[in-house]
């Protein structure tokens, strides 16, 4: 453990919650403080173009929400010349094994990427140089450009270091305004703000872009790194394009099922839809259904998803959960929830154990179902309700102790990894968005580790463009 004589700021918090959780991997640690608050670039980590074809650094994508600390017109330069879509960690003062982590920008944050006097980029914490950093190298693919111009950035961007195709096919949510839309979500200000920016956005994306999008990825990704898609986007409430919610996510799922059989693990992250719209996702090819939950409690599920409790209701949509296992099987229902908003002010749960006890008591009631949840890390963005009276987002604590309950009910339950979130471990995951695959066994599953020696193929491959 090394130590900063004094120690202050934020490595201190580290360095205590580190000694404290020392079954927890110190990568875990990181990622987390830096999922929740984001990490800052000098001039000298960022990109020298705009251009967002052109570089050596896969840049951030903008995939489905900001997830950046502030709006892109405060973020002036720093977002101008785009920041990569994620950084990889190792080494350093905590000896760190390969950790991905999703890049949220926050000018403020006491991490900052930067080049070191050899020139070599590195993470800084306090000031002090604690990660090697290595970028994402620009993937071919990007490199090329659909028949009416628009880039594969936009319209099929990789995350997890090439592993997800991520296809939000629909940039805008049908809840809408405050009295519908998550309290945490800035899905239709994000939209709004890269139109404002002049920056390509497409509402909807037609369904021969995406497969164009796609082909080239086939084309060019030769490390098979890119291993499954999501399909994904705003809830749909009425129609789009005159179809219901499962009819329009689903029509792309059949078309690149057509296209492609096969050669990606299809997943969809959809409302809790009714069982026949369920059998329906299932039906056009999609082998996983997210119905998020978001949060547990049910106070803080009404208050901060007031559209679904509105249209759906809490026990509704739990029930609905549990009944699309006999569509997908249980193993390949896999809700989400956003860590941190149980915490968040003013509605929030005012202390960590009983934040835990209430997410403890929401993952033993669907692994008990045979269900495994999963988690992101809730970025606070400044234009939700939520990110504007919690700017710091969640205690760090409460983001290390969900590891830990996470990983106890895993066991509890005797429950593995997640199916399509890459290999588990520390050092191994790729999962970008939260640590919890980076926080459970490497060897949990035959199935992960088939995963971990193809994506390994893929991830080497990258990193010998650029360390
Ligand atoms: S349902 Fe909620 S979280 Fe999902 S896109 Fe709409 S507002 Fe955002």
């Amino acid at each position: 453990m090394p130590t900063t004589s004094p120690q202050e700021g934020r490595t201190a918090l580290v360095e205590d919650l580190m000694e404290r959780f020392p079954h927890i991997p110190r990568e875990a640690v990181i990622k987390e403080d830096l999922l929740r608050g984001g990490m800052a670039f000098d001039d000298s980590a960022l990109s020298d173009t705009a251009d967002e074809a052109s570089g050596d650094v896969k840049p951030k994508s903008y995939f489905i929400f900001s997830f950046d600390h502030r709006t892109l017109p405060e973020l002036g330069e720093a977002a101008l010349r785009r920041p990569p879509e994620e950084i990889v960690l190792t080494g350093g003062a905590y000896d760190l094994r390969r950790t991905v982590v999703s890049v949220r920008v926050n000018p403020d944050s006491p991490y900052r990427v930067r080049a070191g006097e050899d020139g070599s980029l590195g993470l800084y914490l306090d000031g002090q140089r604690i990660a090697d950093v290595g970028l994402p190298p620009m993937p071919d693919y990007y490199r090329h450009t659909l028949a009416n111009g628009k880039s594969v950035m936009e319209v099929a961007p990789t995350i997890q270091w090439g592993y997800l195709i991520y296809l939000t096919v629909f940039r805008v949510c049908q809840y809408f305004g405050a009295k519908e839309e998550c309290q945490y979500c800035d899905i239709n200000h994000n939209w709004r703000q890269h139109k404002a920016a002049g920056r390509p956005y497409t509402g909807v994306k037609p369904v021969e872009e995406v497969l164009e999008g796609l082909q080239i990825i086939a084309d060019h990704d030769t490390l098979g790194a890119s291993r499954a898609y999501t399909l994904t986007g705003g809830s749909i409430t009425s129609q789009v394009q005159g179809k219901d919610e499962a009819d329009f996510y689903g029509m792309y799922a059949k078309a690149i099922e057509e296209r492609f059989p096969g050669r990606w693990t299809g997943k969809v992250v959809a409302q809790a839809l009714p069982k026949a719209d369920v059998q329906r996702f299932h039906d056009y090819g999609i082998k996983i259904y997210h119905p998020n939950f978001e949060v547990w409690d049910k106070r803080l599920f009404e208050l901060h998803c007031p559209g679904k409790e509105r249209y759906v209701g809490r026990e509704e949509w739990h029930r609905r959960i549990l009944d699309s296992r006999d569509v997908f099987g249980a193993r390949n229902v896999i809700p989400n929830f956003v860590a941190g908003i149980e915490m968040a002010e003013p509605f929030g749960f005012k202390t960590v154990d009983e934040a835990i006890a209430s997410t403890t008591e929401g993952l033993d009631f669907f692994m008990g179902n045979g269900i495994t949840p999963r988690f992101t890390t809730w970025c606070p963005e400044p234009t939700t309700p939520l990110g504007r009276t919690n700017p710091a987002g969640a205690p760090l604590e409460y983001h290390i102790r969900l590891l830990e309950a996470y990983r106890d009910a895993m066991e509890r339950h005797g429950l593995s990894s997640p199916p399509g979130y890459g290999p588990p471990g520390a050092g191994n995951a790729v999962f970008s968005v939260s640590s919890f695959m980076d926080t459970l066994p490497a060897d949990a599953t035959i199935e992960a580790n088939a995963e971990t020696a193809e994506s390994a193929k893929g991830v080497q491959g990258a990193q010998s463009v650029r360390a």
